[in-house]
Formats: C-alpha cells, sequence, structure tokens
C-alpha cells in the first residue's frame, strides 16, 4: 500500500512539472510567442539549444564581465565544469547597469538517451544568484542567457562554495598538504581523505551538527571520533586529544578535540586527518566542501576594464585558447589584423567569438582596438549592420567609393563611412547569398 502511494504521488509530481513547471527560461519563450515573436522566441531557444552542445570549459572560481548587445543579447553561452559528489556552487549574476536585465540561469546534466540534457536546477528571476550542490562526481553545465534583446552590462560568478565550516580553528584551505586518493602504503591503498596541518592543540571542531558515534583510541587513526549525521559519516583522526563522548549530541562548530599526531601518525608532523564517508558509497572527497579559497572574486570584478566589441590582432600571430590561461589548448590561430567579437572581458583575457565561429579566450595584452586604413571599393559592395547574413542591410557602396577599413571578420569587413557610422562591407554574392553561413557557424 505504501509503495503503491509512492508511485501515485511520484506520478503527481511529473505531472504537476509538466503543467506548472516551466523553468523562468521556458516561461520567457512563452512570453515571446504570446507577444508575437516567433521568429524571435525559436532564433533565442536555438541558441540556447545549441550552446549546450557546446560548452566552454572552464575551472572554477569563473569570473567575467559580459556586455549585452541587443543585436547579439539572444546569444545562450555555456560553461563546463567537474564538480565533486556534494559540491556546492553559487553562480551569480550582477546587472551592473541600472536598467533591468533578465538574466537566465540554468544548471544541466549530460545524461546518455533523449533527452540528453536534465535541468537540474534554474535560478529565480527574483534573484541574483543560484545555489547549487552537485548530486553525484561529474561534469555540469552551467547555461547563462540574457532575455531578449537585454542591454548592459552583467558580472558573471561561477564559484565554488565551501558546504561545511573548516574542521580546524583559525586554519584554512591552505593547510590541506595531503589530498584525497593520494598513494598510501606504497600504493596498497588510497588516502581515503585530506590532512591538515597545523600546531598541536589547535582546537578541530565539527564541521556539522551530529552524535558521537565513536570516541576511541585504534592503531591507525590514534585517537580518533567518528560523527554521524544523517547518512553521512565525519572521521577526525590523530587527534591529540579528545573532548567528547560516545551517543553526545554535537553542534556545528563545536570543539570536539585538538590536533595532534597520535595513531600512525606518531612520526610526521601533528595534522589532522578528515574523512567523510556517505551512505552506502563510503568515503568522497571532503576538500571541495570544506575548500573556503575562493572570495575575492566579487570585489575585483567589477574593476576590470571594458572593451570595444570588436578589437584587432595586435600580434603577428595569436592562439585563441579552450580556457583563460596560457597553458589551454589551442582553439585556433589568428593573424595581425584580423578581428574578433568580445563576449566577455576578465582581468587580463577576453573571451571571444571569431569569424570561423569558434569560442574561446585571448590574452589581452595581444590585441588592439582596430586601426582604421583607407580602402578604395574595387567592386560594388553591400553594407550591413552585422556580420552575418540575416542581418539588415544598411546600404551600398559602389565601385571607386573610398571608405576607412578597421578589418576583416570572415568574408566581412568593418568600415566607417560618411557621418561616422559603422557596417559590414560584404561582396553580394551567390555563395552567401545561400544562406549558409548560419550552417558553417554550427559546425
Ligand atoms: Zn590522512
Amino acid at each position: 500500500m505504501r509503495k503503491f502511494l509512492l508511485v501515485i504521488l511520484i506520478g503527481l509530481s511529473i505531472a504537476g512539472c509538466q503543467r506548472w513547471g516551466d523553468s523562468p527560461h521556458q516561461a520567457h519563450v512563452k512570453n515571446l510567442v504570446a507577444e508575437g515573436l516567433q521568429e524571435e522566441a525559436q532564433r533565442w531557444e536555438s541558441s540556447a539549444r545549441y550552446a549546450l552542445s557546446f560548452p566552454i570549459g572552464i575551472q572554477l572560481p569563473y569570473a567575467e564581465r559580459r556586455i549585452l548587445n541587443p543585436e547579439q543579447s539572444y546569444r545562450a553561452t555555456a560553461f563546463v565544469a567537474s564538480l565533486a559528489m556534494d559540491q556546492r556552487v553559487a553562480i551569480t549574476v550582477e546587472p551592473s547597469s541600472n536598467s533591468r536585465v533578465p538574466v537566465f540561469v540554468d544548471v544541466f546534466e549530460r545524461q546518455s538517451g533523449e533527452p540528453s540534457f536534465k535541468r537540474l536546477a534554474s535560478k529565480k528571476q527574483d534573484q541574483h544568484q543560484l545555489l547549487f550542490e552537485a548530486p553525484r562526481q561529474g561534469q555540469y553545465i552551467f547555461r547563462i542567457q540574457a532575455g531578449y534583446r537585454a542591454r548592459g552590462l552583467v558580472n558573471i560568478i561561477i564559484a565554488s562554495q565551501p558546504k561545511y565550516i573548516f574542521p580546524v580553528l583559525n586554519t584554512h584551505a591552505d593547510a590541506v598538504k595531503s589530498f584525497f586518493g593520494a598513494a598510501r602504503d606504497g600504493g596498497k591503498r588510497q588516502h581515503k581523505g585530506v590532512d591538515i596541518f597545523a600546531e598541536q592543540g589547535t582546537p578541530v571542531v565539527s564541521v556539522s551538527a551530529g552524535r558521537v558515534h565513536k570516541a576511541a583510541t585504534t592503531p591507525r587513526g590514534g585517537n580518533n571520533i567518528w560523527i554521524r549525521q544523517g547518512e553521512y559519516s565525519f572521521y577526525y583522526a590523530h587527534l591529540h586529544d579528545i573532548h567528547v563522548q560516545q551517543g553526545q549530541t554535537i553542534s556545528t562548530g563545536q570543539t570536539i578535540g585538538t590536533v595532534g599526531n597520535s595513531g600512525n601518525a606518531r612520526t610526521t608532523r601533528p595534522h589532522l586527518h578528515f574523512g567523510l564517508y556517505k551512505g552506502v558509497r563510503g568515503a568522497i572527497d571532503p576538500y571541495p566542501l570544506i575548500d573556503d579559497s575562493h572570495s575575492l572574486l566579487e570585489q575585483t570584478i567589477t574593476e576590470i576594464e571594458l572593451s570595444p566589441r570588436w578589437v584587432a590582432v595586435k600580434a603577428r600571430e595569436l592562439n585563441v585558447r579552450a580556457g583563460p590561461k596560457l597553458k589551454a589548448d589551442i582553439v585556433q590561430t589568428l593573424r595581425r589584423h584580423q578581428l574578433v567579437q568580445v563576449e566577455a572581458v576578465m582581468a587580463d583575457w577576453l573571451r571571444v567569438s571569431t569569424a570561423e565561429g569558434f569560442h574561446g579566450f585571448i590574452a589581452r595584452e595581444f590585441i588592439q582596438q582596430p586601426n582604421p586604413t583607407r580602402w578604395q571599393l574595387d567592386q560594388p559592395y553591400l553594407v550591413m549592420a552585422e556580420p552575418e547574413m540575416q542581418a539588415p542591410v544598411l546600404s551600398r557602396l559602389d565601385a571607386g567609393e573610398k571608405v576607412l577599413s578597421l578589418g576583416l571578420f570572415g568574408p566581412y569587413r568593418l568600415i566607417t563611412f560618411a557621418g561616422g557610422l559603422q557596417g559590414w562591407a560584404t561582396v553580394e554574392t551567390p555563395l552567401l547569398s545561400t544562406g549558409d553561413k548560419q550552417n558553417r557557424n554550427e559546425t
């Protein structure tokens, strides 16, 4: 009977999801359609789907300032990062202009089968932050998309947040010197926790509320304590002394003992061995759950200098990289004077898209504002509002006309012409008018 009831309840909640469970992102699509913007809604939604298939790999913490251009703001961006089981991530979206900018944040998990992306969480529209806890170890996709025709500046910060307080008083993540999974006993076993080094006698505090399951002295762990809370067991070992007793109820932050080097740590410097065990899964990596080292980003991001939307390569060659690091994989190599589109700025890097449809990062020191050079048209040209086929045509230029050229972006040349207007000159060819650009961008 109980099982039957459970089936009914699950059935109801799934039905509920379908009927009332639109995410803010899905609701935005419906609103656009209701306003008669079917095509725009479709474009916005297909960009969202496309982004999921080609996420940008990042390491946490990640921060960027994004410039929203109304012509291109439909573009969704997806980031992918590996998370440990139970790791908490805060995705913060702060519009830094006065205008209201709706920004949609959704977290997905990649899975086999149809549909291949499962949405796990979404930011509420009245909030600037989404807190997400990974249900298992794996790759998670954070998709960020501004509302249709949004304009302004948005700071995006994706950072790990500790789930628990740090287990050694007045000590931080930099005191962890030996990590989960490290070889032990010449590779016969693996380290099932982390070692936190501190002076002998430093208070060890319980990272959570719970109950003392065991407080004992054993050959390996020395003076050690097991604390249980729900399906979690916390193991504190090599203590100098123990301040609790079996069966005692513990609150978060309570001192339960002090750092020492008892048990098989007697020949090493005093440290706390801290282990975390979750139900039937056994030991899991506690480091991401106590790592308190990511907190400075938010203050510094607003000081990042902005960039024009189009920048030119200053170096003879410039590599577009998969991540904001000189060691990151090369996505594409650009030549001097080629233009790239800036999608977001970071302190020393720009996140860009290239004419060939690649996305990646370039070092700021190797780019410059496009340099105008005189250009006399050898044949008639069309001038478009954006370097893409679907963009509105601004004007036509005849052969022999003189304009200022700022650089090339694929088959498009950024020009400034009479009255300081900017546009993209392109030859009207049968190839371009077949509308193949969209497809080329998506391969
Ligand atoms: Zn250890």
